[in-house]
């Protein structure tokens, strides 16, 4: 069997131990590879690596780096199809939904290479008599990355474009539930010109993720995952001096006014909640159906919710594919069981699903779209990030019932509203707690340009990731103040503070 190894400086590399853990096909259930679990060892040869290379990366000039971000970008372009089966084959997700990904990630890349551009600094002229200031930002050193399943590639393209374009060496920590698209990533970097140790993989779980956060070698660490993790991973780092930023989970409400078009409503929610079998940080799972729309949008959303293909995610036409674990799968059931028990009603039930002419798949990870209606506050169903394919429609008053249940949430990563009321929208966005809104848009990730990132519990600390927030996030600034006096011109020195004049 195949044993997917780290990538440190330039190359694969066989751990420092030989123990890996296994990589299943999630469609069939089957092993079909192991990956290597790095341990503190591999994390300090991977640092090292990166160390050195720093040296020279962070010295090569603005033009070289932006040449070697436009051939990445086009070599990420014209090896979409593979990487998207490569993704597709480890985490379950449709390979369209894969391609999408990658193309969404791309876009970092595409903000990198106007580089030039965002890293420019700023002049002041004559601040003082014969004084000038300017400013500008210069990389950290090595900077890591711990990356969640669910994106195994636009993920850690939020991160490693910008850190790499601005100067600092990475380490990326990618799920060991999906790890080759990291290696395949490291390949493109490779074939783009990047230098060897640039760009590293250390794969493994806690005891690299622990080993990252001890060392002194890293100056700062980018995380996304579950909100336990990333408030490990935030408080463990910040208290080992390191910049963190950690963006965590989310119940992401879409909220349904009476005014909106119901079917379009029904529709984007459906995709949104059921798109990549709802394994998404931003997938809808909660419609908050106001006024007296609940019992024709449920009715909307039963239909459509019955259409969902569901099926291995390289098969053409198939809409959802399988969760990307058995222990995912059996999660999503349960949950659906406790909130027939709690008193919701389970309109469509997505347990015990069979895929249809597929008998490779009779072991896989599957389970159904599932609709519960009746959702309350109290209900667990309502509470929990399933992270699966569950809609929980939960009916309330008014708009402000909305906002006010969306407040009350700990979580507030995305949030949609369906309405034709611009006024509506307003009050919507400017009250609503929630970092990254959607009007008549279900699953509103902004574009590379801006930031990315939730608010409450949804993002740890407070750094979104890419934009001028991930420039930022990778950068430290330097101001300079500067006087050339002429000779004989000389300024006396005085034992005040200095003021301008
Ligand atoms: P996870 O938290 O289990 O894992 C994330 C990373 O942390 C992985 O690399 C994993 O190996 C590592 N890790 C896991 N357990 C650890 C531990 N005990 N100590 C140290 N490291 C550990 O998350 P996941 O299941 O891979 O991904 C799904 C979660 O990620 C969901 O909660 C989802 O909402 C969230 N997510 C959030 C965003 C966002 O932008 N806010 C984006 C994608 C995913």
């Amino acid at each position: 069997m195949k044993t997917i190894q780290h990538w440190i400086n330039g190359s694969p590399a066989a751990g420092a131990h030989p123990r890996t853990t296994p990589v299943f096909n999630p469609a069939t259930g089957q092993e079909q590879a192991r990956v290597a679990l790095g341990t503190a060892t591999d994390v300090d040869t991977a640092v090292a690596a990166a160390s050195a290379a720093f040296e020279t990366w962070s010295e090569s000039s603005l033009s070289r780096r932006t040449q070697v971000m436009f051939a990445f970008r086009q070599l990420l372009v014209e090896h979409e199809e593979e990487l998207g089966r490569i993704i597709s084959a480890e985490h379950g997700k449709t390979v369209d939904d894969a391609r999408g990904e990658i193309m969404r990630g791309r876009e970092v890349v595409e903000y990198v290479c106007g580089l030039g551009d965002v890293l420019k600094g700023s002049f002041s002229d004559q601040v003082s008599r014969g004084i000038d200031v300017h400013n500008f930002r210069q990389p950290l050193g090595v900077v890591a990355g711990i990356t969640p399943f669910n994106f195994p590639a636009m993920v850690p393209l939020w991160m490693h474009p910008i850190a790499i374009a601005t100067g600092n060496t990475f380490i990326l920590k990618p799920s060991e539930r999906d790890p080759s698209a990291a290696n395949f990533v490291a390949e493109l970097y490779r074939k783009a010109g990047l230098p060897d140790g640039v760009f590293n993989v250390v794969h493994g779980g806690k005891e690299a993720v622990d080993a990252i956060l001890a060392h002194d070698g890293i100056e700062a660490v980018s995380f996304v995952g579950s909100t336990p993790i990333a408030k490990y991973v935030h408080g463990t780092g910040t208290a080992a001096g390191k910049r963190v930023q950690a963006l965590g989970g989310a119940k992401n409400h879409a909220v349904v006014l009476p005014d909106a078009d119901l079917e379009f409503a029904a529709d984007h929610i459906t995709a949104g909640a059921y798109g990549s079998a709802g394994e998404r940080c931003m997938a809808v799972s909660v419609a908050v159906a106001v006024g007296d729309t609940a019992d024709a949008l449920v009715d909307i959303l039963e239909r459509k919710a019955r259409k969902v293909k569901v099926g291995p995610g390289d098969a053409p036409g198939v809409d959802m594919g399988p969760l990307v674990s058995r222990a995912s799968q059996e999660r999503v059931e349960a949950a659906v069981g406790t909130a027939a028990a709690q008193g919701a009603t389970v309109v469509v039930d997505g347990r015990g699903l069979k895929v249809d002419g597929h008998p490779e798949c009779a072991d896989g990870f599957f389970t159904g779209p599932s609709l519960l209606d009746h959702v309350t506050v109290e209900m667990d169903a309502y509470k929990e990030e399933l992270f699966g394919p569950v809609l929980a429609v939960v009916r309330v008053d008014t708009l402000d019932d909305a906002i006010a249940l969306i407040n009350a949430n700990p979580y507030g990563n995305g949030t949609a509203l369906f309405t034709g009321s611009g006024e509506a929208a307003r009050r919507f966005q400017r009250r609503v707690k929630v970092g990254m809104i959607g009007v008549n848009v279900p699953v509103p990730v902004p574009m590379s340009y801006y930031s990315f990132g939730g608010w409450k519990d949804s993002l740890i600390g407070d750094s979104p990731v890419h934009g001028a927030e991930g420039i930022r996030f990778c950068t430290r600034p330097k101001v300079v103040t500067t006087r050339w006096p002429q000779p004989k011109q000389q300024v006396a020195a005085g034992f005040t503070f200095p003021t301008s004049n």
